[in-house]
């Protein structure tokens, strides 16, 4: 279970970008330049979550219980709590 929230953050300067699991009351800093990143986005699935992939058609199924989409790694549903049907069956 991933408890911390991933945010993709930006270098003012360079417009680089990182993905970083950001705990709270830190201050991230760009490790070249010493610029305080900003946050550009929250990455989904927002934690606290079970499931390590991203947010996207291709890591999506419909719980079979429920018909909501789920992250293809999780065994059981996020949204109604049950057990999935295994892929593939
Ligand atoms: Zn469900």
């Amino acid at each position: 279970m991933r408890l911390r929230q991933k945010y993709r953050m930006r270098t003012p300067s360079t417009g680089r970008e990182v993905v970083v699991e950001a705990a709270p009351g830190v201050d991230y800093v760009d490790r070249e330049t010493g610029e305080d990143l900003e946050v550009v986005a929250q990455l989904l699935p927002l934690a606290p979550t079970a499931s390590e992939l991203p947010w996207a058609v291709e890591n999506l199924r419909f719980c079979n219980w429920c018909d909501q989409l789920t992250q293809k790694d999780l065994n059981d549903c996020p949204h109604c709590g049950r057990r999935m049907d295994p892929l593939g069956s």
